[in-house]
């Protein structure tokens, strides 16, 4: 008997999986069409070969005339999570010196944010963050990771955890937890006096990380190690920590200076090291031999006029597996995938393939789910979306365009922004 599907997309000019194969590095499949039976693809292949394996006579069908099917983006790199804006700040520094907005009595930058996340109330915080997942989701992110680490202390840091959950079962986005509870000090802790520093680092160590771990509350620990911040000794005894705890490692470094944060993830190794702006050509290297996962965040080097762009080409040549991330955050409110494929393509040296695979399968193995999620393969979620593009190529091609006009999420379809030709759901009774 052939397996029976209950939704087949057809009309597909393109099915783009991002599942490469030899001399197709995007995996397209021209006048494709996907089988789905319930949350997950039954099959992929031409339109006509999928009639041919797979019993469609229960199945409703979208036909999608022409347009472009491609996996869910999965957002690997997200500060969703956090209360207040500082779209202020952002406004004055367009003509202005941050010690010119400060004299203003403006607070800026991550201390500002821990104090909005701080003052603001869990239903408030949770209103922002699910209202910021909805442009993502109607972007293209069907999967998004969310990272804590804008409350720097144990209740305001668990809050943030109870959001992520909140989100996570509220959205049709699936929401991927982590705890990122080394994102700054505390505003309280004298970094510079050790004593106050190590007390924080302690308190991480011994008390909310082996809680976050036992209670499941996260997948990830990740940490910022940069000048300033944390040191590449104190981040490798708190990823431990996690790692002792259950939780995979992951990495902020190298985004303002090189203090040695990559060579001590790949000697870890991390699961990611993310941002790498300053990470040196050997490590690059070290990386590539360890498997860590090297996260390029364009929109960040974007929004921060960042005088020395990541070289995503050269972390492709020195054969770093790179994933890509929005890294929305109250400093980087950057909402798009497709944004970020275009920034990644135009100032960073990659190639669309390398960047639209990083925008899914990559964000699939940061996010140790590549087995579930990131291509349009037999067997994964049929997380998917629909693009009104001519060709694949138009989307580096149309700057700040959102090309989604319709998200599939684990099989159930989410219109988008089309109103000139809507998609339609044909044969809405199933049998039974
Ligand atoms: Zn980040």
């Amino acid at each position: 008997m052939m397996p029976s599907a209950d939704l087949f997309i057809c009309g597909a000019r393109e099915v783009i999986t991002c599942d490469p194969g030899p001399r197709n590095p995007m995996g397209i499949i021209a006048r494709g069409a996907v089988a789905v039976a319930g949350e997950k693809i039954l099959g992929v292949g031409p339109e006509e070969k999928i009639r041919e394996e797979f019993d469609l006579s229960c199945a409703r069908t979208l036909d999608i005339r022409g347009r472009l099917l491609v996996p869910g983006f999965v957002d690997c790199h997200t500060h969703v999570v956090f209360g207040g804006s500082r779209a202020r700040e952002f406004e004055l520094r367009m003509t202005q010196t941050l010690a010119q907005v400060e004299a203003m009595g403006i607070k800026t930058g991550i201390p500002a944010s821990i104090h909005m996340t701080r003052s603001a109330s869990e239903q408030e915080i949770f209103k922002d963050s699910i209202s910021r997942v909805d442009a993502m989701f109607l972007q293209g992110s069907t999967t998004i990771e969310s990272k804590t680490g804008y409350g720097i202390g144990y209740d305001d840091e668990f809050r943030l955890l109870d959001i992520n959950d909140r989100l996570d079962a509220s959205h049709p986005a699936g929401i991927v937890s982590t705890f990122t509870g080394a994102h700054d000090f505390p505003p309280e802790t004298d970094r510079d006096d050790p004593t106050q520093r190590q007390a924080y680092i302690d308190l991480l160590v011994n008390e909310m990380i082996p809680v976050v771990g036992r209670d499941k509350r996260a997948r990830f620990c990740d940490i910022y190690c940069d000048e300033g911040y944390y040191t590449a000794r104190e981040a490798e005894d708190i990823l431990k920590a996690g790692l002792n705890a259950g939780l995979l490692p992951r990495i902020h470094t190298d985004a303002y200076a090189n203090i040695g944060g990559s060579t001590m993830a790949a000697r870890l190794p991390a699961l990611t090291a993310d941002h790498l702006n300053y990470t040196t050509p050997e490590e690059m290297d070290l990386m590539a031999h360890s498997g860590v996962i090297g996260v390029v965040l364009p929109a960040l080097d974007f929004a921060v006029s960042h005088p020395d762009p990541v070289n995503g080409r050269a972390l492709v040549d020195h054969g770093v597996q790179i994933a890509l991330g929005t890294n929305l955050n109250p400093g980087n409110w950057t909402t798009s995938m497709q944004l970020v494929i275009q920034l990644a393509c135009r100032n960073h040296g990659l190639s669309l393939a390398e960047a639209l695979t990083g925008a899914t399968m990559g964000g699939a193995k940061a996010l140790a789910m590549a087995d579930e999620i990131g291509s349009i393969s037999p067997g994964k979620q049929a997380d998917l979306q629909v693009w009104d593009l001519p060709s694949v190529n138009d989307l580096v091609y149309r700057i700040g365009n959102n090309a989604v006009t319709a998200v599939i999420k684990s099989g159930k379809i989410y219109p988008g922004n089309t109103l000139s030709d809507p998609l339609k759901l044909k044969g809405d009774h199933r049998c039974t």
